[in-house]
């Protein structure tokens, strides 16, 4: 039999997020952002889904070429920009864009001379993250710059990126938002500043194209919301199967370092999935699963391929039974919450044993 544990992808949930963000934002392109392998979702089927989308947001050139592939023609954009020399041919023979966020990068186009087509480039300002991006002060020289090269289109996108645009109550994205408008002011080119939160909460950040990540996969930035609460769908439902049911006396200890205590003789479910697959070893008891549809807290330490469930509440529990980890009837961000993290690195992380199918 093989394993059991399975990530199903809904391909009309993709496509529903797509619908929201658009709606939320009609009148701005949508750069579908597809890092990270499709957020764990699986690059070519999530591109696919989205095909809808404007274009496409990636993080590696290695992303890039997987799309052109795969067929899609849409306009892709290599969100962390460019490394080395040889990134610029591979640019250009696929026809992708780039973000310019640093000094290195003006030399080594500058040294490129007389290539051509000329690239597509998205000037990245640092308007308060300090992550990537040129001081704002230099946006109209940096600018300059590039327009004066003959090997960059004189087309460039200007863009920024939001450091605590999920926090609707808190004033930094708007103060973000004003430096960057002024250090761009008078210039020309299309503008681009929203996430996913951005594009739920901050109406005023939409501009001309908006670049959401998460939302498009029902994922949730705002702290204390689901995707669900935000009106998206979960893409993805990672499932698995008990694999066996045994009674366990009171007082016995289950799993690795006897973390959990039974507190009556009580039937203890264990079910084909664990940290080897990407379910979060920091997920602690009490974190909920789904069997039968029905909610039952895991018990012990998860374990490499194996988790142990408290199965009191659901007497009519039998081995084969289905068990839900996250997905539809059960938010990612729930699990998140328990185990210390967000809903982003959990998708991100499901493993390569894992097997993905669609529906
Ligand atoms: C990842 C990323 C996004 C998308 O962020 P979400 O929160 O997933 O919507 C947008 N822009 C840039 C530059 C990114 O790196």
């Amino acid at each position: 039999m093989s394993r059991a544990a399975s990530a199903t992808i809904h391909i009309d949930a993709l496509r529903h997020n797509l619908g929201v963000v658009r709606r939320r934002a009609p009148a701005s392109r949508v750069l579908a952002v597809v890092k990270a392998d499709g957020y764990g979702h699986g690059l070519e089927r999530v591109a696919h889904a989205l095909e809808g989308a404007d274009g496409f947001g990636v993080a590696a050139l290695a992303d890039a070429e997987r799309l052109r592939a795969a067929g899609l023609s849409q306009r892709i954009v290599l969100l962390s920009g460019f490394d080395e020399p040889a990134d610029l041919p591979a640019l250009r023979r696929l026809a992708v864009e780039t973000v310019v966020h640093h000094d290195s990068q003006l030399d080594m186009l500058a040294a490129e001379r007389d290539a051509l087509p000329p690239l597509r480039v998205w000037l990245k300002l640092d308007s308060g993250m300090h992550r990537l991006g040129f001081a704002p002060e230099r946006a109209v020289e940096v600018h300059a710059r590039l327009r004066a090269l003959p090997n960059v289109d004189n087309e460039i996108v200007l863009m920024t990126h939001f450091a605590a645009s999920d926090e609707f109550a808190s004033s930094r994205t708007p103060e973000q938002q004003a430096a960057f408008e002024h250090a761009v002011d008078g210039l020309p080119g299309l503008r681009s500043l929203a996430n996913s939160a951005a594009v739920l909460g901050w109406p005023a950040t939409h501009a001309d194209w908006i670049r959401p990540g998460g939302a498009l996969y029902g994922l949730s930035a705002v702290d204390g919301k689901s995707g669900v609460d935000l009106g998206l769908q979960p893409a993805m439902t990672l499932s698995t199967r008990l694999v066996a049911i045994n009674r366990v006396a009171r007082g016995e200890r289950v799993g690795y370092g006897g973390t959990f205590a039974c507190p009556d003789d009580m039937p203890i479910g264990v079910a084909a999935i664990g940290y080897g697959d990407g379910y979060p070893r920091s997920a602690p008891s009490g974190t909920p699963v789904l069997v039968n549809g029905q909610r039952a807290p895991i018990v012990g330490r998860v374990s490499m391929d194996l988790l142990a469930i408290d199965l009191r509440a659901l007497p009519d529990a039998r081995v084969g039974d289905p068990v839900v980890l996250w997905g539809r009837g059960l938010p990612i961000e729930e699990i998140a919450a328990s185990a210390g993290t967000i809903g982003y690195e959990l998708a991100c992380g499901i493993t390569r044993r894992v097997r993905f199918v669609e529906d």
